[in-house]
């Protein structure tokens, strides 16, 4: 599914030399390095903050915390997506709310959040799933109409753009009021082990999300809230600052890799092939078919006996994980996530796909007979 050491190997001397200077200066905890990558990435993402935390998990964490949210608060999010999503709100004591998504995009539904938002609704986490950004215009005239604060879980999506329709773009991660990001390995920037952050173009909420990270404190021992301990390894931002000018060759070895499944995929009879938005141009962090007449299972099976990996992201619907099912109604059901769930396969893509690579693939999935 994804190719690390190919990617590693190109810029091995630059990493190694990178980790060298991390041990030499033995600043392990909130080394410069640190500091140094959350200056580079808000240039990058041209964002005013950005704080790093220990992983992308707890950057949703940190952010819901920021939010001043009371037990039993209401925060919408797809049902169609990865755990930690649903996971923070239910370990803070909020409601997750799930809502379905668009069948196109894989996305939150524009019209499932509109018709979940009730008086206890305060927030609302869309998701940008396997590299593509949520429709971010409508969804934040939505937000501001309702008074509700917008979470992006931008983990899949790091590097992706939005266009608005008055032209402008912004990055994904920063047009709602606080983005979270991964660098888990295979994510689009990927460091050697876990981390992630946060960003907000608001100070007070930057200064926030900062003391909560760190103990809850401003000032060393003074503790103003109740925090966590989520810090950025100076290691792996060292690694970050290597990797982040690489970032958009990164995401262009993703797009021809995704274009040229699209091309040579145009004619495969049991599925439907993802498409590429022109307002939010895909990152590719996932190439996910849907596969037609009850076929995926078959299809996997069929690709891993000609040695090719698939993915099922995700395989059930979060309100039908055994954690997760009593935050919904008995019976709750939605109808695209439970269609999804049941079809979509992802295919091998990451940067150092081949053009054998993604021949051998694509010809063994057309060759596919039922
Ligand atoms: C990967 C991922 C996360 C969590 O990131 P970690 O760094 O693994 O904690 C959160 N949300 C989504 C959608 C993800 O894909």
């Amino acid at each position: 599914m994804v190719d690390l050491l190919s990617q590693h190997k190109k810029l091995e001397q630059p990493i190694r030399a990178a980790i060298q200077r991390v041990i030499d200066s033995s600043s392990f905890i909130k080394g410069e390095e640190v500091a140094i990558f959350e200056k580079n990435l808000s240039e990058t993402l041209e964002v005013g903050y950005v704080i790093g935390c220990a992983n992308g998990t707890d950057a949703l964490q940190v952010a819901l915390m920021a939010l001043n949210l009371m037990p039993g608060d209401e925060v919408i999010i797809p049902a169609f997506t990865y755990v930690a999503t649903a996971e923070v709100i239910a370990l803070l004591g909020l409601q997750p709310v799930m809502v379905d998504a668009d069948e196109n995009t894989f996305n939150i539904s524009l019209s499932g959040i509109a018709g979940a938002i009730t008086s206890r609704t305060r927030a609302i986490i869309p998701v940008h799933l396997f590299g593509q950004c949520a429709d971010m215009e409508p969804l934040m005239r939505l937000a501001e109409e309702h008074h509700l604060l917008v979470i992006e879980d931008n983990a899949q999506s790091l590097g992706a753009s939005y266009t608005f329709a008055d032209g402008h773009s912004r990055k994904a991660g920063t047009i709602g009021h606080i983005g979270c990001t991964s660098f888990f390995p295979t994510k689009n920037l990927g460091c050697m082990g876990d981390g992630g952050a946060v960003m907000t173009n608001d100070p007070l909420l930057a200064g926030k999300i900062r003391m909560i990270a760190s103990h809850g404190q401003r000032k060393k021992y003074y503790h103003e809230v109740v925090g966590c301990n989520s810090r950025l390894d100076t290691i792996q931002a060292a690694i970050l600052n290597v990797k982040l000018p690489h970032l958009s060759e990164y995401l262009e070895a993703r797009k021809n890799a995704a274009a040229f499944y699209t091309n040579s995929l145009k004619d495969f009879q049991h599925g439907i092939l993802p498409g590429a938005f022109p307002s939010s141009p895909p990152t590719w962090n996932q190439y996910t078919l849907i596969i037609n007449n009850g076929l995926r299972d078959t299809i996997k099976e069929y690709l891993i006996q000609n040695g090719i990996p698939s993915m099922i992201y995700y395989p059930l619907p979060l309100y039908k994980q055994v954690a997760f099912s009593k935050f919904a109604p008995a019976g709750f059901s939605l109808p695209v996530t439970e269609k999804l769930c049941k079809s979509v396969l992802s295919l091998p893509i990451h940067t150092e796909m081949t053009t054998s690579n993604l021949e051998y693939i694509s010809e063994t999935i057309l060759n596919f007979k039922k």
